[in-house]
């Protein structure tokens, strides 16, 4: 799935010329690099959020991985960031760090077939450049398929490499995961899917709220995601906490025209009451 927000691409064309996989980013809220791996290039997602930042989506699953080609680019950029000339030129000073690798692409990466031995193929280059308990590796997901078992065998093996899950979870009604996220996913199906994650590998809940036709979520909505955190803390799932963000960059979707940022003191109060229900909460206007 798409990153949000608060993830800057630097130079992103130039930088990722000739690669299909792997490209840098610049993380204002982190405030360091992040190495994002693509493994949907095919624009191929389950899922069609209405605010999501990929042109061209298409409904569908990740293509064939070419796990040489990926291992190859993941080296080189790997290899500019430490030991070349990346950081003095292409990224401003405070920000050269590099803080993770993170599988967050066009679409949703554990669709893709090969998704627990890209995780060990990213151990493996971790461990090559010294790399592995240094940085965090982030697996930004919709989490509509934590139940096959390859998906768990990757998460599995992501957690023994200091891996964080962000899972998306904008709606915990029907009606609202309809709308926002475009699917037909039971929302209590999502919530077991949101525990095995969370019991595989420490796992933070995504969230991005917004205005449609200048609304805020109805109240309903807000009391129902509420509940689900309270849920969350009452059944002791160890969910780490959430990620609460705005609208910083424009949807690429069709629905783009209908939806609009709320203002930072709005996320600032919810996120307030999402403490209040029993879990951290971190906001990203
Ligand atoms: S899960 Fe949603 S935001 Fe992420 S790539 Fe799919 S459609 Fe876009």
């Amino acid at each position: 799935m798409a990153r949000t927000a608060p993830l800057t691409p630097v130079n992103h064309d130039r930088d990722s010329a000739g690669m299909t996989y792997v490209y840098p980013v610049v993380s204002r809220r982190a405030g360091g690099v992040s190495v994002g791996v693509n493994l949907n290039p095919n624009n191929a997602c389950n899922w069609a959020c209405v605010y999501c930042q990929v042109p061209n989506l298409v409904r569908g699953t990740a293509p064939e991985i070419d796990l040489a080609q990926l291992e190859a680019e993941l080296r080189a950029m790997l290899t500019g960031i430490l030991h070349g000339d990346f950081m003095k030129t292409r990224v401003p000073e405070g920000a050269r760090r590099l803080n993770d690798i993170a599988l967050s692409g066009n679409g949703e990466p554990t669709s893709a077939r090969v998704f627990p031995q890209v995780i060990e193929l990213i151990g493996r280059v971790m461990a090559d450049f010294k790399l592995t308990g240094k940085i965090k590796l982030v697996l930004i997901t919709n989490g509509s398929l934590v139940d096959r078992p390859r998906v768990q065998d990757g998460l599995g093996k992501m957690a023994a490499l200091n891996g964080e899950v962000w899972f998306k979870f904008d709606s915990a009604t029907a009606s609202g995961m309809r709308s926002v996220n475009q699917t037909r996913i039971a929302p209590e199906k999502q919530f077991d899917r949101l525990a095995a994650a969370a019991r595989l590998c420490p796992t933070w809940l995504q969230t991005c709220m917004f205005a449609l036709d200048g609304k805020p979520p109805a109240e309903p909505e807000q009391a129902a995601y509420l509940a689900a955190v309270e849920r969350i803390r009452k059944q002791q799932i160890p969910v780490r906490g959430v990620l609460l963000y705005g609208l910083a960059r424009p949807s690429m979707q069709p629905h783009a025209g209908r939806l609009s940022p709320l203002p930072a003191g709005w996320l600032e109060a919810f996120a307030e009451k999402i403490r209040a229900a029993g879990l951290p909460a971190q906001v990203s206007p």
